[in-house]
């Protein structure tokens, strides 16, 4: 092994602050391993850190990526249940207070002082990441890495549908924005057995809508929601809005096509002010259910629902690269000509 290793380094606030840089190789822990990435996709947060004017808070410099799985080559003393060669995925968060109530509950994705790969702490956009042995979860038989570093957006999605969302075999879903998060929203509102599945987004998301009818949406409309709506069932409305844009005017679309006494869970995350009233949401009793990341649980049972085919990914992945190709890659996500692309940071 070489003393260093090139990684995707983002170091300032200002927009396009992402270059590759020579890292050292990472010191473990007697609680932490060693994995070798075997596959990195790249997350719409890694593209807004990119891009500039996100609203969390980044220690530059830092090595993006969190979405990995990979191969264990070192293990800590004190690490018990996994060991070299073993193949993993790792959860997120990174660092966690350990007696923090949320902690304790199970809930550490929302502890406060959590920091995750990527931002608080050096990520997988690289060949070697330092994790913790609590982060990580076996990858299943013969799954890819590829497909297994998806379980983490898929996380998040299952999150937001099947556990702070409440879908039910046979409500009407809408799902605004077609990014990748949203469409894997779509994916498993559709498991959950959606009446009338509309994923929505706008004429530049072209290609985006058409995986979203792949992945099953009754409708992929780029235009004319309410219209839509109006016409479905009784015309009150959807029974649950899937927010996954993160910009103000997805949540008045949202309080707009909600039914009354329906749900909305806002997944999508921006720094932009409201600049409208929320009065609708009094109206009509609506719940507005915010939701964040995963915890262990979680990434169990997406693994088990990727590992089966349950979880069909393959429409959303639209390119598997080199860790050097990957400013090609993070235009393309962000026009939207690829919905995830996936780095390789070590070859094959
Ligand atoms: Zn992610």
């Amino acid at each position: 092994m070489n003393s260093t290793m090139p990684g995707l380094v983002n170091y300032a606030l200002a927009p396009h602050s992402v270059e590759l840089r020579d890292m050292p190789l990472p010191q473990i822990g007697e609680k932490d391993v060693l994995l070798k990435v075997g596959a990195v996709s790249i997350c719409g947060s890694d593209l807004h850190q990119w891009l500039g004017g996100i609203s969390w808070t980044v220690n530059y410099p830092c090595i993006l990526g969190h979405e990995v799985g990979g191969t264990i080559v070192e293990s800590g003393k004190a690490v018990k249940r996994f060991k070299a060669g073993d193949r993993v995925v790792s959860e997120t968060a990174a660092v966690i207070d350990e007696n923090s109530p949320y902690t304790r509950k199970g809930l550490y994705n929302l502890d406060p002082n959590r920091l995750g790969f990527g931002y608080g702490v050096h990520g997988a956009m690289t060949q070697y990441v330092k994790v913790p042995e609590r982060c990580l979860h076996s990858i299943p038989g013969g799954l890819s890495f590829e497909k297994a570093a998806l379980t983490e957006p898929c996380s998040v999605a299952y999150n937001a549908v099947c556990v702070n969302g409440h879908v039910r075999p046979g409500d009407h879903v809408l799902v605004i924005g077609p990014g990748p998060i949203g469409l894997l929203c779509a994916l498993m509102a559709k498991l959950n057995g959606a009446g009338h599945l509309i994923v929505c987004g706008l004429p530049a998301d072209a290609k985006r809508l058409a995986v979203a009818r792949q992945l099953g949406a009754h409708a992929a409309l780029d235009g004319g929601v309410m219209e839509y709506i109006k016409e479905l069932g009784d015309g009150f409305g959807v029974d649950v809005v899937i927010e996954a844009t993160g910009v103000s005017i997805g949540l008045q679309l949202a309080m707009q096509a909600v039914r009354p006494a329906g749900q909305i869970v806002k997944v999508g995350w921006g720094p932009q002010p409201l600049g409208y009233s929320l009065d609708p949401l009094v109206q009509k009793a609506v719940t507005l259910q915010g939701s964040f990341s995963h915890n262990w649980p979680i990434w169990e049972r997406v693994l088990s629902m990727i590992a089966s085919g349950q979880l069909d990914l393959e429409p959303v992945i639209h390119r598997v690269a080199r860790l050097e190709d990957w400013e090609e890659c993070f235009h393309k996500m962000h026009s939207g000509e690829y919905v995830k692309a996936i780095l390789k940071p070590n070859g094959d």
